[in-house]
């Protein structure tokens, strides 16, 4: 294909420090509520997240709605109380750039910068991601082929940083039951044809409760790099992707089976 995406080298492994690896051995869990809604709400969730022993946290301050009549995110000030979480919890920190209006202060707090599904295709945002001291997450647009992705995933590697995550969370189908269908065989394709890291993202893929642990243990089989899983410690109350959102309960049990899950394909969930 002729993608620097797709080149047979090894990438240089992305390290969060304390044992935090996307690598052969380990898969690291990302979990956390889809937006920061609140002080109380979101360190709730950090301090459930953290005691679990889990080390990276997971949130939005800039969320990319698709109605402009629904919850928008608390942009800046959701992003200092990520700041806040991070210093106080001692957690890392992926959280998403929306677009370049607020990238450079995503990027002063976030340990891993996510760019979402909706923004795959943001060339200045991707090129500023691509000049970044830190690693980045890019989600694959629900309409994007595997080749697309790619392409994408070169603006930010042409620029420099390659430490990227690649991310399936789902493509859209003619199957309007589920949110999203997450493309396994599409993630198979991306393992053959490219090292990037791969983290598989189940919450947005089936957008139902539901369906979320057994998609989350068939991910954890299935061998990725990283999870990524939205959990909310009132999911009757989240204020974006509440459909999808784990309790604390159920999330704490899923994460004990798919530490098992992990450590039979040889790989420790950190
Ligand atoms: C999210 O991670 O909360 C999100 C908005 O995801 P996506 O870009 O995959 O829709
Ligand atoms: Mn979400």
């Amino acid at each position: 294909m002729g993608l620097l995406s797709t080149e047979k080298t090894d990438w240089p492994p992305i390290d969060l420090g304390d044992g935090i690896v996307f690598g052969p051995d380990k898969t690291v869990m990302m979990a956390g509520p889809c937006a920061v809604e609140s002080r109380d709400q979101i360190f709730q969730a950090a301090e459930f997240i953290a005691g679990l022993g889990i080390r990276v946290f997971r949130a939005g301050a800039f969320k990319p709605r698709t109605s402009p009549y629904s919850f928008q995110g608390l942009d800046h000030e959701g992003l200092a109380l990520l700041a806040e979480v991070r210093e106080r919890f001692g957690l890392k920190i992926i959280t998403e750039a929306k677009d370049m209006t607020h990238a450079e202060a995503v990027a002063e707090v976030a340990d891993i910068v996510q760019v979402g599904a909706k923004s795959m295709y943001n060339h200045a945002l991707l090129k500023f991601c691509g000049r970044l001291d830190k690693p980045v997450l890019l989600k694959r647009f629900f309409a994007a082929t595997l080749k697309e992705f790619l392409q994408m995933a070169d603006f930010i590697l042409l620029e420099g940083n390659r430490r990227l995550l690649l991310c399936e969370r789902g493509i859209r189908t003619f199957e309007p039951q589920t949110r999203f269908s997450l493309d396994l065989s599409g993630a198979a394709v991306l393992q053959e044809q490219s090292r990037l890291p791969l983290v598989l993202d189940p919450s947005h893929a089936i957008g139902y409760r539901f369906g979320v642990p057994r998609l989350a243990r068939a991910c954890a089989a299935f061998g990725a790099e990283g999870l990524l899983i939205e959990v909310h410690p009132n999911v009757e109350q989240a204020q974006c992707d509440r459909d999808q959102a784990l309790d604390h309960a159920t999330f704490a049990r899923l994460f004990a089976e798919l530490r098992e899950i992990c450590a039979l394909q040889g790989r420790e969930l950190v």
